[in-house]
């Protein structure tokens, strides 16, 4: 039975059993993977605490599943955790909402170094300035949908592929299901789509290209961050087609005054 060392993220607990802890990881080497932690209730010694929600641990684990089970987890060590997201109810939300899109988009085992090294940067920068959990949200996503191959089209009407500089002095608009952009034409005759202006589609532009300190560094202003945070809030689970369901609490959690 071949063993894999790996970088990994937590994203998912579950308890099991009288002392075992089944644990959903983000790995580098292998994408999702789920293992089981036998013993990881009963003695804290066993794996310490890299297996807490959100932090960078390396583990070891047997790569084929045993007989109708999962993958034994033999070892885990904590290389970085996470202390201001996990302090912070709000970041906590952020990060269970880039989880929960690991979770539902991904299957076990799929190639995922991109995907890994894309969370891992985006906790690294949260728990560093909790201050950019909304920029870093739009960024997460946008990037989350261009590895997932479900980016909105923004450069170019979605139906006529009229470009984006040419359309905008007759209005833009944004259709999830025409999967981006629509000329004013096009929002004619489909007779749906929301007003979006050419600074919000340029943000959410920016946002997926570069590097993450590069797009960190974009100027965001206020209306552009909160209308282009609206478009992806509705725009992802519609092309995931299920609700998800930490995005409805931070929702909640943002009318909190
Ligand atoms: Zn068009």
């Amino acid at each position: 039975m071949g063993l894999v060392t790996t970088h990994a993220i937590p994203i998912k607990t579950v308890a099991y059993g009288e002392a075992d802890l089944i644990v959903t990881f983000l790995t580098r080497a292998e994408g999702r993977v789920t293992c089981i932690a036998k013993a990881a209730r009963k003695s804290r010694k066993r794996f310490g605490g890299s297996l807490s929600l959100f932090c960078i641990t390396q583990i070891v684990y047997s790569q084929k599943p045993q007989k109708g089970g999962l993958p034994l987890l033999s070892e885990a060590s904590a290389i970085r955790s996470f202390e201001n997201i996990l302090a912070d109810v709000s970041c906590v939300a952020y990060a269970s909402c880039w989880a929960e899109l690991v979770l539902r988009w991904t299957h076990e085992g799929e190639p995922g170094e991109e995907l890994f090294n894309l969370l891992s940067g985006v906790l690294s920068l949260l728990d560093f300035d909790t201050g950019q959990a909304g920029r870093l949200h739009l960024i997460y996503q946008m990037r989350f949908l261009l590895l997932a191959g479900m980016a909105p089209r923004l450069d170019s009407c979605a139906v006529c592929s009229k470009p984006l500089d040419e359309a905008a002095p007759d209005g833009l608009w944004f259709d999830n299901r025409a999967g981006g952009l629509l000329c004013k034409t096009c929002f004619d005759e489909k007779g749906r789509g929301v007003r979006v202006d050419a600074g919000t589609i340029k943000l959410l532009s920016w946002t997926g290209k570069n590097s993450l300190d590069q797009a960190l560094r974009a100027r965001f202003s206020g209306p552009a961050l909160m209308n282009a945070t609206k478009l992806l809030e509705s725009f992802t689970p519609f092309h995931l087609g299920q609700t998800i369901k930490s995005l409805d609490f931070l929702r909640r959690l943002r009318e909190v005054p």
